[in-house]
């Protein structure tokens, strides 16, 4: 007998996963440069120059044990002071190396928070369109994932659908801003509601409601939006931060925990974030990463890029017909379907190459997301093909 969960989530390749495999072949068939595959969440913007030149003058100046060796559990010591100082410049705040935890990417911050947070019968709630993985880090945990429809124009949070999803066993709220896939990203206002909120059902409840604030994206806005800094707004909030896209290093499965000081009971939340990092085996995030991120933290990719697809794709499918929700950051575009199945819809792009993703497992049905960090000559080359799929539906 072996794990039947873990054979199952193993077995279930994701949608993404099956499109991007599709291309390979397509691909193979009619040359790369004929398929436009809009499907995976790889930045295509190199990471900024600083990144490899700090990784060769460690390689030519550090000796391998520092280069190679272990950190201490919880990461280097002068990454996690970098990182802090970083934030404090930023956003005015206080933090200090013990409220950091390195670790392998957001995916690993998120299982790692979800971990130490977990007691039997939590819930958990997410927001639709939610990054897929959620329900798989939240179920492994034994807790149930709660989904919250947002605002169907505005994809804000819709408060009359999130208020009686709030109950005695919600052990945690997780928002994704700026978001994968909508591109939405939640405005003070937003964010002001959803903390006076949490702290009603706090004292309605009697305990804490951790506000989990997956950030991958956070540097990745654009026409200077301002993302509100959540732990200024609601002294709960568990901050799991990814180096993936901002430096454009998703192979390098960097990122951080950060539990501050105010959040209620943070020294044990603290100790179980290590004991969970323990358990689930993601002991010492990856070394010379954390030795890049001491100089780097802070950086960007340089945003032109994005700025540009974004610019270029909302213009033509709006032009074509389509009907497109703005985004203010992240590099997904989310795109209403012209017809109630939007896999169907993303299985007759395929007719003319193009790559898309249907949101139905970001629990939106009816909606696709297109990846724009891609180079841009791919989507000028990409926009008849659009503009053909636009007229099979007769738009
Ligand atoms: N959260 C969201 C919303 C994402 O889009 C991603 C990756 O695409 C992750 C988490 C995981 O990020 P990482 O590659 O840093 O593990």
């Amino acid at each position: 007998m072996i794990n039947e969960t873990m054979k199952e989530l193993g077995n279930k390749r994701s949608v993404i996963r099956e499109i991007f495999e599709f291309g390979n072949r397509r691909r193979a068939e009619i040359g790369a440069e004929n398929v436009y595959d809009f499907s995976l969440g790889n930045p295509n913007v190199p990471a900024p120059e600083a990144v490899n030149r700090t990784m060769i003058e460690l390689l030519q100046t550090k000796s391998d044990m520092y280069l190679h060796g272990y950190t201490s559990a919880q990461g280097a010591i002068d990454t996690r002071e970098a990182v802090a100082a970083d934030l404090n410049r930023r956003f005015g705040t206080a933090f200090h190396k013990d409220n950091f935890y390195m670790t392998c990417g957001a995916a690993a911050s998120l299982k790692i928070s979800l971990t130490a947070l977990y007691t039997p019968r939590d819930e958990v709630i997410a927001f639709t369109p939610f990054f897929p993985e959620y329900r798989v880090f939240v179920e492994t945990c034994g807790a149930k994932l709660v989904t919250a429809a947002s605002d169907q124009d505005t994809f804000q949070i819709d408060f009359e659908v999130l208020k009686p999803l709030i109950t005695e066993k919600t052990k945690a709220v997780i928002v994704n801003s700026p978001n994968n896939p909508s591109g939405v990203v939640y405005t003070a206002e937003t964010v002001t509601k959803l903390s006076e909120l949490l702290r009603a059902k706090e004292a309605e409840f009697g305990h804490a409601i951790y506000l989990i604030a997956d950030e991958p994206y956070r540097e990745l806005v654009y026409d200077g939006m301002d993302v509100p800094y959540l732990t200024k707004y609601y002294r709960n909030t568990i901050v799991c931060y990814s180096y993936s896209k901002s430096l454009s290093l998703p192979g390098e499965r960097i990122g951080y925990i950060l539990v501050p000081d105010e959040v209620t009971d943070a020294k044990d939340i603290y100790a179980a974030v290590c004991g969970a990092g323990r358990a689930l085996g993601y002991v010492c995030a990856p070394s010379l990463a954390q030795h890049v991120i001491a100089s780097c933290t802070g950086m960007v990719s340089d945003l032109n890029v994005y700025r540009l697809n974004r610019d270029l794709l909302i213009d033509n499918l709006t032009e074509f017909g389509f009907t497109c929700i703005h985004p203010d950051g992240a590099f997904y575009l989310f795109m209403k379907s012209p017809i109630a199945d939007a896999g169907a819809f993303c299985e007759k792009a395929k007719d003319f190459d193009l790559l898309l993703v249907p949101a139905d497992s970001f629990g939106t049905p009816g909606f696709v997301r297109i990846a724009y960090c891609v180079s841009t000559e791919m989507i000028r080359n990409s926009l008849p093909a659009f503009r053909k799929l636009a007229e099979s539906f007769g738009l």
